[in-house]
């Protein structure tokens, strides 16, 4: 039995730490909100009063926090307290850039950084089947990895520090843009005449074939069950997938990769979030496009 200082208790870190807690872990959480707070006290997870409280005799720490900044500066705290040797996991989403630096702080501090981002939503962390996308050293990895396997289905190392960040971007940069290109292609087919159920049965058999078109059907009634057979209740929400696009974005930047289509998409997504679809599903975005708005791009 290990003790966990789990820093961020929100709509994925409560279900990732009770999961922990109930492997038999004793786990000790963390969050700025009172709320959040009280929730995890509801789910039986101990409270610190402090970052500092949390950490210091902790065996392996996780932080699942909204950006790169706050990943910095919670960091810093950490890293003031937390004893030499502790493993220390970052499954938020942020940039390329922010991920290398919280590695070399606490490289430096004498800690065993992995950022491990996530993808599987909030039905993955509360059912234990969070895939984590891993950078950092192979010590590291292997003594994160019990841990990400009680939080997770599967777990893959990609390659040092910032790796994982980078395979979460890439993987959903093409997911952005898998989504809206299927949005067209179902939303032109019904425009010449076809039926919905006739493009996905050509589509989903063909050379456009794609998670996006044979998983996560934007369309309702057509293909497994997805978030547009439920009003386009997330799922994977819209401002989630904006993000993503962003950090991918800066991260093409910071690389000086050309990704045009990665571009387009972020601003569609902007549109999209700003126009009626936040709080909606991804896949919503094929409302917006066959609107008067998504026509005028
Ligand atoms: P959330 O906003 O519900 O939770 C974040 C928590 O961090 C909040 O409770 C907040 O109070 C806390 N926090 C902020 N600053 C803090 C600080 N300084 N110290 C301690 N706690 C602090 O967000 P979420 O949906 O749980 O997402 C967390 C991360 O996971 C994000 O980076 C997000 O992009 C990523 N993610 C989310 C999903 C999803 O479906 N929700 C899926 C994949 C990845």
């Amino acid at each position: 039995m290990s003790t966990i200082a789990f820093i961020g208790l929100g709509n994925m870190g409560l279900p990732m730490a009770s999961n922990l807690e109930k492997a038999g872990h004793s786990v000790i959480g963390f969050d700025t909100v009172a709320e959040a707070m009280e929730k995890a006290g509801d789910a039986g997870i101990e409270g610190a009063s402090s970052i500092g409280e949390a950490v210091k005799d902790a065996d392996v720490i996780v932080t699942m926090l909204p950006n790169g900044s706050i990943v910095l500066k919670v960091f810093e705290e950490i890293i003031a307290a937390a004893k030499s040797g502790t493993v220390i996991i970052d499954s938020s989403t942020i940039d390329v850039a922010s991920a290398k630096i919280a590695h070399e702080m606490a490289s430096k501090a004498g800690l065993l950084p992995i950022d491990a981002p996530v993808s599987g939503g909030v039905g993955g962390a509360q059912g234990g089947t969070l895939t984590f996308m891993c950078g950092g050293s192979d010590e590291a990895f292997a003594k994160a990895k019990p841990y990400l396997e009680i939080m997770g289905g599967k777990i893959v190392h990609c390659g040092e520090g910032g790796a994982g960040q980078a395979a979460k971007i890439c993987n959903n940069m093409l997911l952005g843009i898998s989504m809206i290109g299927t949005c067209e292609a179902f939303a032109l087919a019904e425009k010449l005449g076809l039926s919905q159920q006739a493009a996905f049965d050509v589509i989903s058999t063909s050379s456009g074939s794609c998670w996006s078109v044979n998983t996560y059907c934007p369309v309702p009634g057509i293909g497994p069950k997805s978030p547009s057979d439920n009003g386009y209740k997330p799922g994977f929400a819209a401002d989630l997938m904006l993000k993503d696009l962003n950090l991918s974005q800066q991260a093409a930047a910071e690389a000086h990769q050309a990704t045009p289509m990665g571009a387009h998409a972020a601003s569609l997504y902007k549109r999209f979030v700003e126009e009626g679809g936040n709080g909606k599903d991804f896949s919503g975005i094929i409302e917006f496009l066959k609107t008067a708005a998504g026509e005028s791009e």
